[in-house]
């Protein structure tokens, strides 16, 4: 605290992101990386425009990367709008989309970065409950509101809804933006992009996708929304009037290679999902009880140990998982999903874990 903050400052509550710790030898399951490198078609392109070009700003409308993603997804590249990450898109979205009269709705269970720009922005929101089962129920989102956003699968529960529940939601709700954040769409769940695609792409639905999870590159900082190019256009204002060169050099070129490397997503992606199951199976057996996720981590819980108290045993044991001290979650772990060693030395651990307790 200091006499020369803005006072907006002490209405903040910002988002705590999971902890990124410098220890050695860590098993770390806490943020959803991917456990493989990413793409080394990727990492070859950001070898390649490392030269003395960096002295120069990089393209501001990063017309390549728009491009690519739009061949990838069968879009316009007016479909296509950029950002430093996906939370930076998102921190737009919020801003330029859903900073209406009305609240904005969000599951009460769900990426708990939204919350946080709708303080930063002073837009209110209201909370729907997710279902007995953690499940988002579309039905209960009223209309009219201000706009209506959730990951799919939802985050931290890792469940998914089908598309046709957002198609009923979207038939619903025309006077409104809705936003589907697909962070974590590519380990099996169905995507809406192809809503997008042709003269049937609804005005008011935008999707979001970032290349942190699935594509591997959290370092590099590249997300990315699809929508009608008029909500793309709005991003663009925003964009505009806050940093004109959100992606850099490197940024642009390893992410257009990633993009374009559609057979390697593919192959760490499936890997991820043989892992997932595996692992499920054997929390099961141990006495788990585990949400059904078709994304790159799961939330589960043991029927008799707490969750709090199975974070710091793991911690102890250098595996570091997430645990949400939040309401209906908290005797819950979230766990990222590694490569097939890091889940069966997770496993070893909790055996001793629950054999000493
Ligand atoms: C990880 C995550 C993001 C942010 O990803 P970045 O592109 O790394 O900023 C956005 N939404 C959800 C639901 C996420 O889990």
């Amino acid at each position: 605290m200091s006499r020369f903050w803005s006072p907006v400052l002490e209405t903040l509550t910002p988002y705590v992101p999971g902890e990124q710790p410098q220890m050695q030898r860590l098993v770390k399951l806490n943020t959803n990386e991917s456990p493989y490198g990413p793409s080394p078609k990727a990492l070859a392109a950001i070898h390649l425009q490392t030269t003395d070009d960096l002295r120069l700003y990089p393209d501001p409308e990063g017309v390549a990367l728009k491009k690519a993603i739009a061949n990838l997804h069968g879009l316009d590249p007016k479909q296509v709008f950029l950002g430093n990450g996906s939370d930076e898109v998102l921190a737009h979205v919020f801003l330029g989309l859903l900073k209406q009269k009305n609240a904005v709705l969000f599951p009460d269970i769900t990426y708990s970065f939204y919350p946080v720009y709708c303080k930063l922005f002073g837009i209110e929101y209201k909370t729907i409950p997710l279902g007995s089962e953690f499940e988002i129920k579309v039905a209960d989102y009223p209309v009219p509101n201000g706009g209506i956003i959730f990951p799919n699968p939802n985050a931290p529960t890792g469940r998914a809804i089908p598309r046709k529940d957002i198609e009923a939601l979207l038939a619903k709700n025309k006077d409104s933006v809705v936003v589907v954040d697909e962070a974590y769409v590519d380990y099996g769940t169905e995507s809406c992009i192809p809503l997008l695609r042709g003269a049937s792409c609804p005005e008011n639905l935008l999707v979001v996708h970032t290349l942190s999870k699935s594509r591997a590159l959290a370092g590099l900082r590249v997300g990315f929304a699809v929508g009608d190019p008029a909500l793309i256009e709005g991003l663009e204002r925003v964009k505009n009037s806050f940093n004109s060169y959100p992606l850099g050099r490197l940024a642009q070129a390893g992410a257009v290679a990633a993009i374009e490397d559609q057979a390697y997503l593919e192959e760490t992606s499936a890997k991820v999902m043989q892992t997932r199951a595996h692992l499920v199976k054997e929390l099961h057996s141990l006495g788990f009880d585990t949400l059904p996720s078709t994304a790159n981590f799961i939330l589960t819980r043991h029927s008799k140990h707490a969750g709090a108290k199975l974070y710091q045993a793991l911690r102890d044991r250098g595996i570091i998982v997430r645990h949400f001290k939040s309401l209906r979650i908290e005797e819950f772990l979230r766990i990222t999903i590694g490569t097939n060693e890091q889940s069966n030395e997770l496993l070893t651990a909790l055996k001793e874990i629950l054999a000493s307790a």
